[in-house]
C-alpha cells in the first residue's frame, strides 16, 4: 500500500491516479488529495470533480 509522501495517510487508487496526471505519469512517489489540495492551492472538491472529469474521458490512471 502506497502512503502520501507528506502525511504517511494510506492512498486510494484515485489519489495515485491524480499525483500522476497533476505531477508526472511516472511518478513513484504520491501524494493523497489534501496534500495535493495544498502543493496546487486549490480545494479538495475541485479535485474529487477533475478526477470524476479524468474518469469520464476514460483515463486509464484511474481504476
Ligand atoms: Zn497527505
Amino acid at each position: 500500500m502506497s502512503k502520501c509522501l507528506k502525511c504517511q495517510k494510506e492512498l486510494t487508487g484515485n489519489e495515485i491516479g491524480l499525483t500522476k496526471k497533476l505531477i508526472n505519469r511516472g511518478s513513484t512517489e504520491f501524494y493523497c488529495i489534501n496534500c495535493l489540495a495544498q502543493k496546487f492551492d486549490c480545494d479538495v472538491p475541485l479535485l474529487e470533480k477533475k478526477i470524476e472529469q479524468f474518469k469520464k474521458q476514460g483515463c486509464t490512471l484511474f481504476a
